[in-house]
């Protein structure tokens, strides 16, 4: 399988956000340039854009609806996640990577991030193109990232080697 190359500064954003927001799991998106959607992708563009994790707002509104707290759930603002969505439409740039943190757990692919990356058929990924990193954060310091891709053969998430430049 392909391996996953995001810069370095990125990764490194990725990690600091992961440490700051311990406890509770960060999230956010990678966008780039990638040309996969046809001419006029930039692809020296590769940019981090956070985005809050509004879990433990939800889980306080209504505990019954929204059982876990942000320790082990994530859920993005939903204005800054279609600012985003505007933002690749508007620069013809991809949706390059999804990213979370697992505080005190390990860097795997959770059922549930599995069912997260496929809302709309439990048999296909919503953005088959886009590469999955999940950060282990263990007592606010690093430990991991792992880096995930859909794999048509076996139909479901594979993980991929992830390197940095
Ligand atoms: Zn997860």
């Amino acid at each position: 399988m392909k391996p996953v190359i995001i810069r370095k500064a990125n990764f490194d954003q990725i990690v600091t956000q992961a440490e700051r927001e311990f406890p509770f799991e960060c999230c956010g998106f990678i966008i780039g340039g990638e040309a996969v959607r046809g001419g006029g992708a930039d692809d020296t563009v590769e940019e981090v854009r956070p985005i809050a994790n509004i879990q433990n707002l939800k889980h306080a509104e209504d505990p019954i609806a929204f059982a876990r707290d942000a320790r082990t759930a994530f859920l993005m603002e939903p204005r800054e996640h279609l600012a985003v969505m505007n933002e690749i439409d508007r620069r013809r740039l991809n949706l390059s990577a999804v990213y979370h943190s697992h505080p005190d757990h390990d860097a795997y692919f959770s059922a549930t991030d599995r069912a997260q990356a496929c809302s709309f058929d439990p048999g296909e990924p919503d953005y088959p193109d886009t590469v999955y990193i999940v950060i282990s954060v263990r007592a606010g310091k690093f430990a991991r990232a792992a880096a995930f891709r859909w794999d048509p053969a076996i139909r479901d998430f594979a993980e991929a080697e992830l390197e940095t430049c």
